[in-house]
């Protein structure tokens, strides 16, 4: 039972100061950290520590971060040659300013991700055909996504779509879709509907299923999230937590929900699962370093 994840990776480069600096401005004092992030690589990551099989493709750079992010990948347990360098681009980054206050500004340069294409896929062609699910986001070209689409749609491999950060899609891409997982914005921006609550939440999730997606789930924070099929609608209620950082929760319901229906679990328990496992990652810090492994999510549904 295998689940394929293809997407971004980038280096978090996080300065935390007093205040975030203005134009013109340097702010001195802070401290610093060098984060595993990139919404591609964060659900792998999720997918891989909470005991899946996973295969996780993504680009790099031909430079120290891309090195290092090798070596990461390896550890977590992936196939580094499923991890493709650009010899003229930059890996991904994303820096990022913390006030104390708990502001943030992000300034993201996607590098490599923006290099990954259709034809970097001719040797994965059979491991997307022979997957059960495949799972994709909206950080790597369009293309590529809709070229993975493709095959996962004439193989009858389940497509689970993040579609995240917030674009707007075909509507031959939307029917491809087994399942499409967006946030309150990403709902609200594919369906003009504003999505602020449960009910709006169900008019737009009702609305992608009549544009051609088969199951639709709106994630709603810390209000849980709402599953849309064409058996009905039911709506989860987070789990309650302390939350210090909110960063990663979506890719960690995202990768540990793909987990779950890899291995033929039925939605609605797949979200309890996946609910769990984001519940767990808001209480840490950071994208990758908050993503729990296996143990953590049993020990906190029992
Ligand atoms: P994204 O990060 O993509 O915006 P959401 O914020 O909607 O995604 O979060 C995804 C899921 O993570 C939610 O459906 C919920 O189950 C869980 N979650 C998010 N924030 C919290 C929180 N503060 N407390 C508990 N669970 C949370």
């Amino acid at each position: 039972m295998k689940l394929v994840v293809v997407g971004s990776s980038n280096m978090d480069l996080v300065i935390s100061l007093a205040r975030i600096p203005a134009i013109g401005e340097t702010v001195l004092g802070g401290s610093s950290s060098m984060v595993f992030g990139g919404k591609g690589a964060n659900q792998a990551v999720a997918a891989i520590r909470c005991g899946g099989n996973v295969s996780f493709i993504a680009k790099v750079g031909n430079d120290l971060f891309g090195e290092n992010m090798k070596k990461h990948f390896e550890k977590e347990g992936f196939n580094s040659d499923h991890i493709l360098t650009d010899a003229n681009t930059a890996t991904g980054i994303a820096q990022i300013f913390v006030s104390d206050k708990g502001e943030n500004s992000i300034a993201v340069a996607p590098g490599a991700n923006m290099k990954l294409m259709p034809k970097d896929f001719v040797p994965f062609h059979n491991l997307i055909k022979n997957a059960q699910v495949v799972l994709l986001q909206l950080e790597t070209p369009l293309e590529t996504v809709e070229f993975i689409a493709d095959i996962a749609f004439q193989n009858e491999v389940k497509l689970i779509l993040n579609p995240a950060p917030a674009k707007q899609l075909t509507e031959s891409l939307l029917k491809k879709i087994w399942l499409l997982t967006p946030n309150e914005t990403e709902a609200s921006l594919l369906t003009g509907i504003d999505v602020i609550d449960q009910t709006s939440a169900q008019k737009a999730a009702e609305h992608l299923l009549d544009m051609g997606v088969k199951n639709v789930i709106v994630t709603l924070g810390v209000s849980g999230s709402l599953l849309c099929t064409a058996k009905g609608v039911k709506y989860f209620k987070a789990f309650q937590v302390k939350a210090k950082d909110t960063t990663a929760a979506g890719d960690v319901f995202n990768g540990t929900l793909a987990v779950a229906i890899t291995n033929g679990i039925a939605l609605q328990d797949a979200i309890t699962f996946a609910s769990a496992a984001a519940a767990i990652s808001v209480t840490k810090e950071g994208a990758q370093p908050s993503v729990p492994f296996r143990v953590e999510i049993d020990k906190f549904l029992n």
